[in-house]
């Protein structure tokens, strides 16, 4: 976006392993409720609580993201915390988006629910809580009174802005896709096509 200013971007980290439909529908729910410039992709390196699972190669899992936003207006990627080649602890990233984007940019960290209710016991909470805002992806009545009782918690402690998304979830694990692709079943309404031929392809998750 060269010679354009961006003030609000979504931020949407993962393991990725592999992106499925539920996450497209996330960025693009955000980009849309919140009127964000742009929503990143940006795929972890090493999660900091799967760091004893294998997964798929972080080019293959970017890979597959390139191929699943392709064409869809307002999605990008990018490859910061592949390329820093360490635990991907978020406020790291924080940090070096804030460098790469300037104060005036409103940046949120997109999560799901379960993501965010464990979000106080991440590397840094306190840093990362007042970094940037949050969305989250929510289901009518899951762990709700959990989620508004961290909501308040976290806007009160380190007066973090935090919002419900209000996305019909669409119900897709990672999980369930590799399950799928291992035992040979097809999985086209939980992966988009582009995907699923690199899968293929490449020889992933047989
Ligand atoms: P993931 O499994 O690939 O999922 C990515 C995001 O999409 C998560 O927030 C997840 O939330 C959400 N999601 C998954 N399926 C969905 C669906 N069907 N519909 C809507 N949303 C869906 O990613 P992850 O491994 O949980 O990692 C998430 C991020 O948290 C990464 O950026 C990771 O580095 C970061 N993290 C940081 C720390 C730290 O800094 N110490 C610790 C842990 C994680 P739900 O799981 O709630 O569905």
């Amino acid at each position: 976006m060269v010679g354009q200013e961006v003030k609000r971007i979504g931020v949407l980290g993962g393991t990725f392993d592999p992106v499925h439909l539920g996450h497209i529908h996330l960025a693009l729910d955000a980009l849309k409720e919140m009127d964000l410039d742009r929503v990143i992709f940006i795929p972890a390196w090493l999660q900091p609580f799967k760091q004893d699972r294998d997964t798929a190669s972080g080019r293959d899992r970017l890979a597959m993201i390139d191929a699943a936003i392709e064409g869809l207006e307002g999605l990008e990627s990018s490859s910061i915390e592949l390329d820093a080649e360490g635990v991907s602890y978020t406020y790291l990233t924080m940090r070096e988006l804030r460098k790469k984007y300037g104060e005036d940019c409103r940046i949120y960290f997109i999560t799901g629910t379960d993501a965010f209710l464990k979000i106080e016991t991440w590397r840094n909470a306190g840093e990362l809580l007042t970094s940037c805002g949050y969305l989250v992806g929510t289901r009518p009545g899951y762990r709700q009174k959990e989620l508004e009782e961290c909501m308040e918690r976290v806007s009160r402690i380190y007066g973090t802005e935090v919002r419900n998304l209000h996305n019909d979830r669409f119900d897709i694990s990672s999980t369930e896709v590799r399950d799928r692709l291992e035992s040979g079943e097809p999985c086209g309404d939980l992966i988009p096509e582009k995907v699923e031929r690199y899968i293929r392809e490449n020889g992933l998750y047989k």
